[in-house]
């Protein structure tokens, strides 16, 4: 039944929005979204006047900046579900750094379960399912963290594959991947918003009547920032960085736009993170992407390009 469900969810790759508030002790001001409804979003220019300022894009589905991290589950749980009948589903935040995307991935610093993000959601809930079910199906489930930062993948700790075995393993897991992105407002979190955290969750399902199996995996991607470093402003290392980023980020609009074009040629192969993701974009699998925007007139010129990103993808 749930296989029909996700089979009819049209299409391959849907596009969410999610705008974040503005934050408390933010001095409050005026949003740069003018209007908002289920998929339509209008974005006011600061530069511009009237009609003229005005911009709209379309999305699948827009959350607000009163939109709850259960709000954000509730609407992606289908899909999640579903890899435990056998699918492949990606998750990718992506927007300019601050605009919330580890807020909806992982959840704010100090996590309480009202605002836990989608990674630890989506853990829980397919272990606790796979614990309920009474069908003759016994699960599996392996998680993998890997970070990838100047297109080089690095396994989150040097250990590839941790097995979920209960609840605590799956508190324990979401821990070593937020300390690994937050320690802190230091060299860690400022390096964590220019790489690329993908936690892949892997489930393994046999019959143990026919003793066949299935696959799904579950990725869940924490992009690195999305802004354009001005080049006549960094040298070395910090040109470098930006350039892996740039690399990598149109590398993943290519695939998706192709992908989204159903063309014949996918260009997987132009970046670490297609490749490493390449059995779980395409074919029957599911891609999801969260579009993050920042309401601050200031990053205005940023979320245009964020929002025209997105319009390509979609
Ligand atoms: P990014 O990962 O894109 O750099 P963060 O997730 O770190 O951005 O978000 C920046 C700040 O905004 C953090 O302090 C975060 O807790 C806060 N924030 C982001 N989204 C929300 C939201 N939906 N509700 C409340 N606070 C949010
Ligand atoms: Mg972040």
């Amino acid at each position: 039944k749930l296989f029909n469900e996700i089979q009819e969810l049209k299409g391959n790759i849907r596009v969410y929005c999610r705008v974040r508030p503005f934050l408390p002790g933010q001095k409050e001001k005026k949003s740069i979204v003018e209007h908002f409804g289920e998929i339509d979003l209008v974005v006011a220019n600061p530069a511009k006047q009237g009609k003229d300022a005005l911009r709209s894009f379309k999305f699948n589905k827009i959350f607000g900046p009163a939109s709850t991290q259960g709000d954000v589950y509730s609407d992606i749980q289908p899909f999640i579900r579903s890899v435990l009948d056998g699918f492949n589903v990606c998750i990718f935040a992506y927007g300019q750094t601050g605009s919330g995307k580890t807020y909806t991935m992982s959840g704010p610093n100090g996590a309480t379960p009202e605002t836990y993000g989608v990674n630890f959601r989506a853990l829980n809930d397919l272990f606790s399912i796979s614990e309920g079910r009474t069908s003759s199906i016994v699960y599996e489930i392996g998680v993998q963290i890997v970070e990838i930062y100047n297109e080089q993948g690095l396994a989150v700790p040097d250990a590839s594959m941790f097995p979920v075995k209960s609840t605590s393993d799956v508190m324990d897991l979401m821990d070593i991947g937020l300390k690994n992105r937050a320690s802190s407002a230091t060299a860690m979190n400022e390096r964590s918003s220019r790489s690329h955290s993908v936690v892949s969750i892997h489930v393994r399902g046999t019959d143990v009547k026919s003793g066949s199996s299935l696959y799904g995996n579950l990725h869940l991607v924490d992009l690195a920032g999305s802004e354009r470093v001005d080049r006549s402003e960094v040298t070395g290392d910090r040109l470098k960085e930006a350039q892996h980023i740039n690399k990598s980020l149109s590398a993943l609009g290519d695939v998706i736009f192709a992908l989204s074009q159903k063309s014949s040629h996918i260009p997987y192969r132009n970046s670490k993170l297609t490749q490493l993701l390449q059995s779980a974009l395409g074919g029957q699998a599911k891609t999801l992407m969260f579009v993050q925007l920042n309401p601050d007139v200031n990053s205005f010129s940023e979320t245009l390009s964020t929002l025209k990103f997105a319009e390509r993808v979609s």
